[in-house]
């Protein structure tokens, strides 16, 4: 299917591995140029040349904080006007309920609620100026279905949950369409990571931790960022324009709900 975005200017934060990634290649393969961004400049780097290489677009890389004042202004200003923003970033540490205090909230809050908001209204005013933009919101299953243990990240993705179901409503008609895609489980580094903090919480091997993480999911699997980056792509896409406000699992059938 072409995704009538060819020619299209995309940010796609956090980028340089996992989902981020697998998002700015599809949009890549749909033929958008693209600001990518992450913190390490190397692997960032080796991403944007597989990228023009691979795809024959235009990508800047921009090795900053996203969830720094300066890390965002620096990718502002390369982005200038673009046409799709997808936010990410990395994820709060799993806890218990009774360790987290006031900092670790603000925390949280600062990465995975207020710099997609900062980012939304640095990058949306032009998009609605034009009239057409797309936003997607990389965010977590756990907006649906809290995991205890990601308390923080379920308090912050809740808080970008709500911005983003009003304010997607208060600029539709615009052309500009913010929606949230929410992973499941999916093999990236960040899986491996929580594989790794479950085989030692159990004494169990992180292989073992692996097949019964994959025993929750229906479809008994991880995921892929390839697979996520198709549904964020289509997202983008010029045949979206009718979704407004939505929260797309990609979850493998992980969340057991219908509504
Ligand atoms: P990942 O494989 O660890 O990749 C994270 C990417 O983001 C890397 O490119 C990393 O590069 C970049 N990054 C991290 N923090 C950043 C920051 N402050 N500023 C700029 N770039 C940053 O993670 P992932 O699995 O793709 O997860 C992406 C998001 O989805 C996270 O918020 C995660 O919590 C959420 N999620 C993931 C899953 C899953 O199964 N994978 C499930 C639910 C939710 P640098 O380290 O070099 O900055």
């Amino acid at each position: 299917m072409d995704l009538g975005i060819k020619g299209r200017r995309a940010v796609v934060c956090a980028s340089s591995k996992g989902l981020g990634r697998g998002c700015a290649e599809a949009l890549a393969e749909a033929g958008c140029d693209l600001v990518l961004n992450a913190r390490g400049a190397e692997a960032l780097e080796a991403t944007a040349e597989h990228i023009r290489s691979t795809y024959g677009v235009n990508v800047v890389a921009v090795a900053a904080d996203i969830t720094t004042d300066e890390g965002r202004a620096k990718v502002l200003e390369a982005a200038g006007e673009v046409d799709i923003l997808v936010n990410n970033a990395g994820g709060p540490p799993p806890g218990m309920w009774h360790d987290w205090e006031r900092e670790d909230f603000i925390k949280a809050l600062d990465a995975n609620m207020l710099t997609p908001i900062a980012m939304i209204k640095a990058l949306v005013p032009s998009m609605m100026d034009r009239g057409w933009g797309r936003v997607v919101n990389i965010t977590s299953q756990s907006v649906k279905a809290p995991i205890g243990v990601l308390g923080l990240s379920n308090s912050a993705r809740a808080g970008l949950t709500g911005y983003v179901a009003g304010t997607s409503r208060q600029v539709a008609g615009s052309g500009v369409n913010i929606n949230n895609l929410l992973p499941g489980i999916h093999a990236t580094d960040r899986a491996v990571a929580l594989d790794g903090g479950v085989a030692k919480a159990q004494g169990i091997t992180s292989e073992q931790a692996k097949i019964d993480r994959c025993k929750t999911i229906p479809a008994g699997r991880y995921g892929t960022a390839d697979e996520f980056g198709a549904v964020c792509a289509f997202l983008c896409s010029a045949h979206a324009g009718f979704i407004v406000g939505q929260n797309v699992l990609h979850d493998g059938g992980g969340v057991n709900a219908t509504l």
